[in-house]
This record gives C-alpha cells, sequence and structure tokens, in this order.
C-alpha cells in the first residue's frame, strides 16, 4: 500500500505510544487465554470429541465437554453453546423466554435493549405474534441517567412492581448507542444492587464484551448471560452460532426453551461443526485482543487526523467497538469504502449507502468477512446522517486491522 509521508509518520508513532495500552490488552489476552486452555485440558479435549452427531445426537461427549468449557471459562455454574442457535437476538430470546411466565415483569436497567430485541419484547398488545408481551410478560425500562444505571428509578420500579419483578435486564456494550460500555467489573457492582433489593434473575447481554475483561458477569454474580459465535467467543472460526451461561436453575430453564421441556441439553445433533467451535474459542481471546489493537489504533490515527474517536484510544475498552466522527457523508462513505478495499474478501466491491429496511436513512456498510455477517471481523457501517459517525468492530488479526485502517484513512485524505 502506498502511504502519504504523514500517515507513515502517523503509523509509526502510533506503533511506539501505543505500547502501554497494547500491553494492556495483551495482559488480559493472557490471562483469559489461560483461563480457556485450563477448561481444554480439565475437560480432557482429544480428536474424538470433534466428531459430529447426527439424528437426535444423544450422548455427544463433544457436546456437553464444550457446554462445560463456556461454563467453566467464563466462571459460570451452568453454560451452552449451539450452533443452531442462529445469532445473539436468538440467544438473548432463549434466556427471556426460558426464564419468564405469563405476568411477570422484564425491567431492563440500562434502556432500551439492542434494536433486534423490541420485537422479541413486543408491545404491549397481544397481537398473536408470540412476543413476550403476546404472552402476558410485561416489559418497562429505566434509561441511563449521567452515563450510569438510575439506582434510584430502578428501586422505585421494583418496588412498584413488587415481586413480579422476575428479571432485570442489562446491557454491557453500548451497542451502538452513545453511552459507555460497561466493565464487567462494572456490571457486578449492579448485580450486586439488584440483589440487595430484589430475587429476579439479573441477566446481561453480553454480545461485543466477552474476553475485553479479565473476568465475564457471571464471575461477578450475573445470574444469566448470552451472546453470539459470530462475535468474540467464536473467535472468528466458528461458523455460526450462540451461547447461554450462568447459574445452573436459569440455564436448564432456558435449555428447554433451546429444544424442549424434558429434554434441555440431551439432544442436538452438532453435525460438522464442533471442531470450529472449540478452535474458535480456544482462538477467541486472542482474536479479541486483536480487535482491540485495532480500534485503538484507529482512534490514534484519526484523533491525530482531527477527528473525535470514542472511546479514546487512552482509556479502557470493555467491547471491541469503536466509533469515529467523520462530519461528513462523504468522509464516511469514503471511510467504509477504504476498509472494505483493504478486506482479504470481496477488496474489489465499492460499498454505496442503501435504505436499509427499518432505518430511517440511508445506511453504508464496510465487510469483506470469511464468514457472512462476522462483526469479530473487521467491518464498519454508519447511517447517513449528522454528525456522520463511523462505527466498526472486528479485525482477525492486527497487521490487517492496521493496514485496513491505513487504508481508509489514505483514502479520506
Ligand atoms: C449484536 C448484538 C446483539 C445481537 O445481535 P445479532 O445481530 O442478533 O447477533 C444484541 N445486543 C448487542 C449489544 C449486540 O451488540
Amino acid at each position: 500500500m502506498i502511504l502519504s509521508e504523514k500517515l507513515k509518520e502517523l503509523d509509526s508513532r502510533a506503533q511506539d505510544e501505543l505500547r502501554g495500552v497494547f500491553d494492556s490488552f495483551e495482559k488480559i489476552s493472557y490471562i483469559t487465554s489461560e483461563r480457556v486452555l485450563e477448561q481444554f485440558k480439565k475437560n480432557r479435549v482429544s480428536e474424538s470429541l470433534f466428531a459430529g452427531s447426527t439424528g437426535y445426537g444423544y450422548g455427544d461427549n463433544g457436546r456437553d465437554a464444550l457446554d462445560n468449557i463456556f461454563a467453566g471459562a467464563f466462571e459460570a455454574e451452568a453454560a451452552f453453546a449451539r450452533h443452531n442457535i442462529v445469532n445473539g437476538t436468538q440467544a438473548i430470546s432463549i434466556a427471556l423466554f426460558g426464564v419468564l411466565r405469563p405476568g411477570d415483569v422484564l425491567l431492563s436497567i440500562t434502556g432500551a435493549p439492542y434494536d433486534t430485541l423490541s420485537e422479541v419484547i413486543g408491545n404491549k398488545t397481544k397481537n398473536g405474534d408470540g412476543s413476550l408481551a403476546d404472552f402476558g410478560i410485561d416489559y418497562d425500562e429505566v434509561p441511563l441517567k449521567d452515563g450510569d444505571v438510575d439506582f434510584e428509578t430502578v428501586k422505585e420500579k421494583v418496588s412498584e412492581y413488587g415481586n413480579r419483578v422476575k428479571m432485570l435486564y442489562i446491557q454491557r456494550s453500548k451497542g451502538y448507542e452513545n453511552r459507555p460500555t460497561f466493565s464487567a467489573e462494572k456490571i457486578g457492582e449492579i448485580v450486586s444492587f439488584c440483589h440487595s433489593i430484589s430475587d429476579a434473575c439479573v441477566f446481561v447481554d453480553n454480545c461485543y464484551g466477552e474476553f475485553c475483561d479479565e473476568h465475564e458477569p457471571t464471575f461477578y454474580g450475573a445470574d444469566l448471560m448470552a451472546g453470539s459465535l459470530i462475535k468474540n467467543p467464536g473467535g472468528g472460526i466458528a461458523k455460526t452460532g450462540g451461547y447461554v451461561a450462568g447459574k445452573k436453575k436459569y440455564v436448564e430453564l432456558a435449555s428447554y426453551r433451546l429444544t424442549t421441556v424434558g429434554i434441555g441439553l440431551e439432544c442436538g445433533a452438532t453435525l460438522d461443526e464442533k471442531r470450529d467451535m472449540y478452535r474458535g474459542f480456544f482462538l477467541a481471546p486472542h482474536v479479541v485482543c486483536q480487535a482491540k489493537k485495532t480500534a485503538a489504533f484507529a482512534s490514534f490515527i484519526f484523533s491525530a487526523l482531527g477527528f473525535e474517536t470514542y472511546p479514546s484510544y487512552t482509556e479502557d475498552r470493555h467491547d471491541i467497538i469503536q466509533s469515529v466522527i467523520l462530519g461528513s457523508a462523504d468522509k464516511l462513505c469514503s471511510f467504509c469504502q477504504g476498509i472494505q478495499s483493504s478486506s482479504p474478501v470481496d477488496s474489489f466491491v465499492k460499498p454505496e449507502p442503501w435504505d436499509m429496511p427499518g432505518y430511517a436513512d440511508q445506511v453504508i456498510m464496510a465487510a469483506g468477512t470469511f464468514i457472512s455477517g462476522a462483526s469479530i471481523e473487521l467491518s464498519a457501517d454508519g447511517p447517513l446522517r449528522e454528525p456522520y459517525i463511523a462505527y466498526f468492530q472486528g479485525g482477525l488479526t492486527y497487521e490487517s486491522g492496521r493496514l485496513a485502517i491505513l487504508s481508509a484513512a489514505e483514502k479520506m485524505l
């Protein structure tokens, strides 16, 4: 790649100045890698466990061992990871429908959940769509206050609904909202507060957060959490899937939603997916570290070029999402086109803004990934509206992430 002198100089400054930041990411990756490896050893992983089952999938030891590995690595009592969970939304949905019953209240305490959950929750009417609302499960939310949980209001709501509140819902990552991402440790404080005022199951949407901190929310007392395997814990290798982890009784209830009551985790053919799920989970701590390094590098380069970036490269990172405020449609498009042209797949494609269903403004997206839609692989997108923010995440290797960010910067200059 031919780089201008200015970018060459910035790139080399970044390698020096980010050394300390990268060290802090690598420290976490070392600790979490060790925990994952310990689980592989403890569960005596060997070639035979990778063999796929068919039909009912009874007695699939490799499937059970992988569940134990997820549980152990997340320091949770129990877990399951399945290739046939289609995405993060379904993993979360399995947890919600598994635990909640008609008449219960689901209370989100970190504002509105991620967009795709709104139809799962439903809109207070029984319109026959099978949403939580349709089953008579009520929903309420407490918006964040100054970037933190509004503890006062949560307490009021919990006493207002009384013991109808059966689940308190926390979203770890900021997703595409303008708010901070909560560290797992901070979630621990929120969970302690929740447990002090209610017996409800405390659930965490853990998407984009896995392996970003030393421990997961389940270590700090969260009762249940869920996430996607085409994000962090799939390590860029798992071809599809999701997981649920937490307290044994809640994971069991969720398992009845995954398959059916009375069957739970005893069935479920793994076909030919286990080897990739094992390998992906093994690599995940390292790959997450690569994505975080790519994000910090982007923040460094673009802030040096005069753009606002969130989080800044100097801040701690608790998810893999980076946003850069580009300020114009032209710049946003150039940015995405630069990322696309440095992707290993579809580098020759030029992304253009389009009218994506469900969005008020046009959206531009760059993704040149081995696994369709995988956001642990470098991908970028943004709606064409003020202030023209590019959101991006992922990067299987820091080297390729660094190249793509330099290409995006060059394209914009
Ligand atoms: C990605 C994500 C989800 C689930 O999205 P899917 O596209 O269904 O995998 C839920 N919550 C957050 C915060 C996410 O980032």
